[in-house]
């Protein structure tokens, strides 16, 4: 058996005894608790005597360790421990009490602060350093609450400067990022409009582009508005037909003819029409 071969002696044992009956702990003896265990789970009688005094022991060695703290009745900068203005940390291994006065005027006027911690932010400040990469509490560059850094500003002109540099150049940036935002979603919309314009067109057409800029002129002064495209597209391919009519020739078969010709002995319907209509019905 391992634990054999750090077994507590018997002289080691009583000389503990001893140490316990007077407030010591076994630590003091430095004794590990596995083998103070494996000592008193063999020794009986020893352990019903040792057992309490190791409890209490302990017990009073945790309270001395901050007897210190707990003693004072005033915070460090004198504000009364009373039960109103005093805060009880929740977590049990670090009961600390902490005054609400200061907490409050930390919060109004910023926390003190290291003289280094000055230095080091205005040595970020001249870096060009965002102020939210120092002031954020849980980053990893966390210098001093934004409260703080404020009150630093009050206090030394320099960073007063500095900051105020910092802060003009990144409200210019966001304009700039604002209006080229504007001026990007401008550009896209106009050219979804070009291809929405385009797709209204007959695939056929061959003079796509050409009625697409007319309809995009007469959108920018103002002669027509974007909601009436759709209905007046058609009116644009007739237009644009009866003002280059010999273009067709090209793409049919058929010899050039005059689209004002009649199709039908009655009359009714020239060339022309079934073009323009042809396209659409
Ligand atoms: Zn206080």
């Amino acid at each position: 058996m391992g634990a054999t071969l750090y077994r507590i002696t018997d002289e080691t044992a009583t000389r503990m005894m001893e140490g316990l009956r007077v407030g010591k702990t076994p630590r003091m003896f430095a004794i590990t608790p596995a083998r103070l265990e494996a000592y008193l789970q063999t020794h009986p009688d020893y352990a019903a005597e040792a057992r309490p005094l190791i409890a209490a022991n302990a017990k009073a060695a945790e309270l001395r360790k901050s007897a210190g703290k707990r003693d004072k009745t005033h915070c460090s900068r004198g504000h009364p421990f009373t039960p109103e203005n005093t805060r009880l940390r929740k977590a049990a291994n670090d009961p600390r009490r902490e005054c609400k006065i200061c907490e409050r005027e930390r919060a109004v006027h910023g926390n003190s602060m290291l003289p280094q911690s000055a230095d080091r932010v205005r040595e970020l400040l001249k870096k060009n350093a965002r102020i939210g990469s120092f002031t954020s509490a849980g980053l990893t560059g966390y210098i001093m609450s934004h409260r703080t850094f404020l009150r630093l500003r009050r206090e030394d002109h320099e960073i007063d400067m500095l900051a105020v540099k910092i802060i003009e150049d990144s409200r210019s940036r966001a304009l700039r990022t604002r209006w080229l935002r504007v001026r990007n979603e401008a550009k896209r919309e106009q050219s979804n409009d070009y291809y929405s314009i385009r797709a209204m067109l007959p695939a056929t057409f061959p003079d796509k582009d050409d009625v697409v800029s007319a309809i995009f002129e007469d959108l920018l002064t103002g002669a027509l508005r974007r909601e009436d495209v759709r209905a007046r597209v058609k009116s644009y391919v007739a237009s644009h037909n009866k003002m280059f009519p010999t273009k067709y020739a090209k793409f049919g078969d058929s010899p050039l003819v005059s689209l004002d010709e009649s199709l039908f002995d009655n009359g009714s319907g020239t060339r022309g029409d079934i073009v323009t209509r042809g396209l659409w019905d």
